[in-house]
């Protein structure tokens, strides 16, 4: 077995891989609180731990992938109150147009997808645990987690305990004994909607309490990689943390690994900045396969530039994936071009470094293309692990036209309509490349794969 190595954010270094349980690993993803639709922001880590788990997998690696839903929060709450819709249908509706798509990204679907409404026992058992050891404290109906109790507190995110601010702003403020301690359960307000009974009143769980609940829960004390976006770090994940360590007295996870932001127009992607696209409008405009080419371009934890730009090459990249399974062999790939799916799979294993591992691609599409075509063996191999590999069997079923083939469509049928033979002509031509015919039938024009 390769020796697989990542960056662990606590250690501030790359670390060998190291299970458990030897062949075994378990990841936890944060994923999404459903109170909108997901932008494409938020599918980067969605993306990286699933290909991620795929590149382990292929590694020979038992891999079980938890990516949670966080479905009770105070952004629920606020968001369902001017729709005048109770927060729970919010946050079912949400979490179904989530599922939906984050399934349009075709990469399939985690182990397991906790809610944290779901989780409810577990939550009140781990605070109970911590309110035991005196590392938490109720007054009146809420809980809070003493930090200061936790002489670690700090490690993961690298800060000072007395730079820090929770952002929980002045709520609870006049409750709290010191301003560092975070909720792990608030009491049921006027105008919540969900709460459950617990030993300290009825309420509902903070958010950081869920998740070390739910991973545990499904992945134990001490599993492998925790994953999430780096605007995590502080306080989400060194909350979770602290709250693991001190009420089991072991650490949750043995690497945290942290994916960089999006970035639009050189900020980040917020719905605070505005600066969103949500990611059913960006497969819808771009498709799938140029979404994903464009996630595996960037090193997850680098920021990611998505503009027309970044997209367009992205989409060039794919036409041009396309173009080469044209002419490959079926069969194995020659064995003097194995050094090349080597390159590709020693990237992955030295901090899932995706860019190294597509340059390799690139250098052994352009050896084959030289040679007029290989067999395809490596190259498929090689594009499983980056959920591409759908580019080279074109004619398989579930490869419908991707959103470039469509707008490509589109924009013809406009040309057409407007009479402008020589622009429609042209982009019939550019689908052609693309290996689509256009065939008019009873329901307007539709693309069909052009005969190879
Ligand atoms: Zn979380």
């Amino acid at each position: 077995m390769r020796t697989i190595r990542l960056h662990d954010t606590g250690s501030g270094a790359v670390v060998d891989l190291e299970p458990r349980e030897p062949g075994k690993v378990g990841i936890y993803a944060c994923g999404p609180t459903v109170y909108n639709r997901i932008h494409i922001g938020n599918a980067r880590p969605f993306v990286v731990f699933s290909l991620l788990t795929r590149f382990l997998e292929h590694e020979g690696y038992d891999v079980t992938f938890v990516a949670n839903v966080t479905d009770v929060n105070d952004k629920i709450y606020d968001a369902a109150r001017p729709l005048g819709i109770p927060s729970d249908d919010l946050a079912r509706e949400m979490t179904a147009h989530y599922v939906q798509d984050t399934d349009g990204l075709g990469i399939g679907r985690p182990d397991a997808e906790p809610l944290a409404s779901e989780t409810i026992d577990g939550i009140v058992a781990l605070i109970q645990a911590l309110v035991d050891k005196g590392n938490a404290y109720a007054v009146d109906g809420d809980v809070y987690f003493r930090v200061r109790s936790d002489p670690e507190y700090g490690a993961l995110s690298h800060r000072r305990v007395d730079d820090m601010d929770q952002g929980e702003g002045v709520e609870g403020a006049d409750r709290k004994e010191d301003p560092l301690d975070f909720a792990l359960w608030k009491a049921q307000k006027p105008g919540e909607d969900t709460a459950w009974d617990a030993p300290w009143g009825r309420g509902r769980p903070g958010w950081h309490i869920e998740c070390s609940a739910m991973a545990e829960d499904l992945l134990g004390v001490g599993f492998e990689i925790h994953g999430g976006g780096s605007d995590l770090i502080f306080p989400h994940h060194e909350n979770e943390a602290a709250q693991t360590r001190m009420a089991r007295g072991a650490e949750l996870t043995r690497i945290w690994m942290h994916n960089g932001m999006l970035q639009l127009a050189g900020e980040k992607m917020a719905k605070s900045v505005g600066n969103i696209e949500s990611l059913a409008d960006a497969l819808e405009r771009w498709g799938r396969d140029a979404i994903i080419l464009l996630f595996v371009s960037a090193h997850y934890r680098q920021p990611m530039q998505y503009s027309e730009e970044t997209l367009g090459a992205a989409r060039t990249g794919v036409r041009r994936l396309r173009e080469a399974a044209r002419l490959l062999a079926p069969g194995p790939s020659p064995e003097d071009m194995a050094p090349l799916k080597e390159r590709f799979f020693a990237a992955l294993a030295d901090d899932f470094r995706t860019p190294e591992a597509l340059a390799a691609v690139w250098d052994w599409v352009r050896e084959s293309n030289r040679r007029g075509g290989v067999g395809g063996d490596d190259l498929r191999e090689m594009l499983g692990v980056l959920a591409l590999d759908n580019l080279l069997t074109g004619d398989a079923a579930g490869d419908g036209p991707d959103g470039d083939a469509q707008e490509l469509l589109a924009r013809r049928e406009a040309a057409r309509a407007a009479r402008d033979w020589a622009e429609a002509d042209r982009l019939r031509d550019e689908l052609a490349a693309q290996g689509w015919q256009v065939r008019d039938s009873a329901a307007g024009p539709e693309l069909v794969r052009a005969e190879r």
